[in-house]
């Protein structure tokens, strides 16, 4: 079985030096590819550095480029061509992490929007794909989109956590959808039960969103509560569930649509 995550925030410091040790508990989980999500100028240069230093084959680590909603306010002259440099850099396949957040609005929503209209010009520019966050702004997104949608190559709604409403309106434009252990919260993420089922496939790939959103159903829990890359398997076996599809067949076709969405080797 081959999987890909294509959501860990391998850069985080939760992580320390022990990378190598993470990774190859994910590799021995089946988790052959991982493309690292950037969520600043600075996060988004380490995540390169990591591919570099972490796989020299240059077939298992990719990464994205790009500024978190949540820090919107950081984006100044600089951004754009610093952004530029790392997306021209072949292990960096898509622009983002970028996006909308109105549930915790950690920068003002017009500062947000601006930047992330100066992601998707990039992505139109550079013709990459776009790694999108949204919380709580679902129809403000959709209305930035419809001025790009057409010159985007493909986006994806990672960490997908809306309603049956949200969802239909990301298909209607043709986006790609990203699901994490989000789906194995019992408090929070039951909705998605059903509605995993509506994506078809070709639109659905996985991601863990480590160290964030530890899979609630893994058993046995791990003491320190961190999520890693490792636990994909535990999101593949709730949504394979909630689809009526054996982990296998699941497996296989996530797999195929994040290898294409990213333009990824196979690996042997
Ligand atoms: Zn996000």
């Amino acid at each position: 079985m081959q999987l890909i995550d294509i959501g860990v925030n391998l850069t985080n410091p939760s992580f320390d030096e022990r990378h190598q040790a993470v990774l190859e508990r994910a590799y021995a989980a089946g988790v052959q590819q991982l493309v690292l999500t950037g969520t600043s100028v600075d996060g988004s240069e380490q995540a390169l550095e990591l591919c570099v230093k972490l796989d020299e084959s240059g077939q298992r680590l990719f990464s994205t480029a790009g500024i978190h909603p949540h820090s919107a306010s950081d984006w100044n002259g600089d951004s754009a061509q610093r952004l530029r440099g790392l997306l021209s850099e072949p292990r960096v396949r898509a622009v983002g992490e970028c996006g909308l957040d109105f549930n915790r609005d950690f920068s003002p929503r017009p500062q947000q929007e601006k930047v992330l209209e100066e992601h998707l010009a990039l992505a139109v520019e550079l013709k990459l794909p776009v790694f999108l966050h949204e919380r709580d702004a679902n129809q403000r997104l959709l209305e930035i989109l419809k001025d790009y949608r057409d010159h985007l190559t493909a986006a994806v709604v990672h960490c997908f956590t809306g309603e049956q409403q949200a969802l239909f309106s990301y298909l209607d434009f043709d986006l790609h959808i990203g699901i994490t252990g989000w789906i194995c919260d019992e408090r929070r993420g039951t909705h998605l039960h059903p509605l995993v089922r509506e994506i078809p496939r070709g639109r659905l790939m996985l991601e863990s969103d480590a160290p964030y959103l530890l899979p609630r159903t893994l058993r046995p829990k791990p003491k320190n509560g961190r999520n890693e890359p490792a636990y994909l398997v535990e999101v593949l076996r709730e949504v394979a569930l909630h689809r009526h599809e054996s982990v296998e067949d699941l497996a296989q076709h996530s797999t195929a649509c994040a290898r294409r969405f990213f333009g990824l080797p196979s690996v042997d």
